[in-house]
């Protein structure tokens, strides 16, 4: 078995320099060339590949996640990022043409610029460490800026990982991964940075947004929220519990774009739990803990806030309920809930907790997922296509997949953010482009016009105005 390599802080004293290396890099302009961002990719896809049994391990030895699981959500994620970018980079850096250009302003040759923000300072989080890392950082290092990553540290495992495959593979002198909790953040954030691409809870989003402000440096927020599901008497009981239980279960719930809660009109809910129970023992046929499927809360704090969130419910548990605070075991766990208030929704759970409250109509689903939360980060609509469209269109979410868990955040392509509270900003696919790029607007004014650049000119004549 292969060694992982050792977790350590970056030394505080250290972290001001390392700023100024990746600020002053990118002052050089050598990340400008698209040939130096696709020379960074390339590498940066074979180290993932050569590392491909470490990201591996630590994901199993920080969070539980199978293979399978890290294949999928983990390495091929950010492998294909890396092959869509190639594939596409030249057509996304090319100058657009701005729409709707008449004839005279056709002379100044319009066009819009992809010019890098610069040096950006990027924060991931820890449930999905590799891809909420390196899948920003793919974007930044596409668009020609200059980066330093700062992975969570609650997956220590994977933050030594990443930082061994971007020391191995990147021009040193542009990217850098540094290592830290709370105080090393702090440092950076006293930083002076282009742009700040953070993900991880609205609390700390919070605190990154405010020290942002004070220099006014943009940021993309990916945080998180209480998002529903909302399942109509018309929906098919065991697609939708097959589809909301496996939205559970990926990652040990430990997913932003999880439902947190969901409403079920009362006549369903009989086969609704029915299926919740037949899929279960599909998709664990020697029970959830034996299962190598299936992964486990990141640490003992998370747990013991699961642990307390269920303690602390009123409701009445319909499935599961077992944990293991040695193991870090939490077995999905179906509640029946009165009301929102009840602890397991009050905040958002992040983890396999599956709180559920029967309602009377869909009307009644929709009025209650907007009081909960009116932009959380996904809404999940069961029913015909009619209820699905009514719940679209009554809600608003970052983004919503009808018939089924968070799918839509599954494209990897296809662009993911938050809105409101939920988030700012957006990535993946073309938009992990556009979200490191500035769009300059550039013209180009000929010498040969001056003649009739004269209208421009004070004094501003009665023959002027006429013309
Ligand atoms: P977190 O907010 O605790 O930590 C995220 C990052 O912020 C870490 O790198 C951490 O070191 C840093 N941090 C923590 N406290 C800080 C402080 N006081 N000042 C500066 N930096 C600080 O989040 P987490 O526990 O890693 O992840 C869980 C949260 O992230 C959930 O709310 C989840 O919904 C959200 N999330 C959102 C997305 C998304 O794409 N929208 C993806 C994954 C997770």
């Amino acid at each position: 078995m292969s060694q992982l390599p050792p977790f350590e802080n970056t030394p505080l004293e250290t972290i001001a320099s390392a700023g100024d290396e990746i600020r002053a890099s990118f002052l050089s302009h050598k990340t400008r060339p698209l040939e130096y961002r696709i020379a960074q990719l390339r590498k940066l896809y074979w180290a993932l590949h050569d590392n491909k049994q470490l990201i591996i391990e630590a994901c199993k030895k920080d969070i539980g996640k199978s293979r399978y699981e890290t294949y999928l959500t983990e390495f091929y994620w950010c492998v294909n990022d890396i092959v869509f970018m190639q594939k596409n980079l030249k057509r996304f850096a090319k100058d657009e043409k701005p729409e709707d250009i008449n004839f005279q302003n056709k002379l100044f040759g319009p066009r819009i610029r992809k010019d890098p923000m610069g040096a950006v300072l990027i924060i991931g989080a820890y449930n999905f460490p590799i891809q909420l890392s390196l899948g920003p950082m793919i974007g930044a290092i596409s668009a020609g800026c200059t980066a330093i990553l700062k992975p969570s540290e609650q997956a220590p495992h994977a933050a030594a990982v990443l930082q061994k495959i971007v020391t191995e593979s990147l021009d040193p002198s542009s990217y850098k991964v540094l290592q830290g909790a709370i105080p090393e953040t702090t440092a950076l954030l006293d930083q002076k940075w282009d742009k700040i691409f953070y993900t991880g809870s609205a609390t700390v989003g919070t605190i990154i947004a405010k020290k942002a402000a004070e220099t006014l440096t943009p940021v993309v927020l990916e945080l998180g929220g209480r998002n529903p599901a909302i399942v109509t008497k018309h929906a098919d009981p065991r697609l939708a519990a097959r589809r909301l239980l496996w939205a559970k279960t990926l990652n040990a719930g430990q997913v932003c774009v999880s439902q947190n809660f969901t409403l079920i009109d009362r006549e369903l809910l009989p086969a609704f739990l029915k299926e919740m129970k037949a899929a279960l023992r599909e998709f664990y046929p020697d029970g959830v803990r034996k299962s190598p499927d299936y992964g486990r809360i990141v640490n003992q704090r998370q747990f013991q806030r699961l642990k307390k969130m269920v303690d602390d419910s009123t409701g009445k548990i319909l499935i599961g309920g077992t944990m293991d605070e040695e193991d870090l075991f939490i077995e999905p766990t179906v509640i029946q809930i009165d009301s929102l208030d009840d602890s397991t929704v009050r905040d958002e759970s992040f983890g396999p907790l599956l709180p559920i409250l029967p309602v009377t109509d869909l009307d009644e689903a929709i009025k209650i997922a907007n009081r909960v939360h009116d932009t959380p980060l996904g809404v999940y609509a069961f029913g015909t296509k009619a209820e699905m469209d009514k719940v679209l269109s009554q809600t608003r979410s970052g983004g919503a997949s009808c018939n089924d868990g968070f799918h839509h955040a599954s494209i990897p392509t296809m662009e993911f953010g938050g809105v409101g509270s939920s988030g700012s900003g957006a990535y993946r696919g073309k938009a992990s482009f556009d979200c490191f790029t500035h769009r300059r607007p550039v013209t180009t004014t000929p010498a040969w016009i001056e003649g009739l650049m004269d209208i421009r000119y004070p004094p501003y004549t009665v023959k002027k105005e006429d013309k």
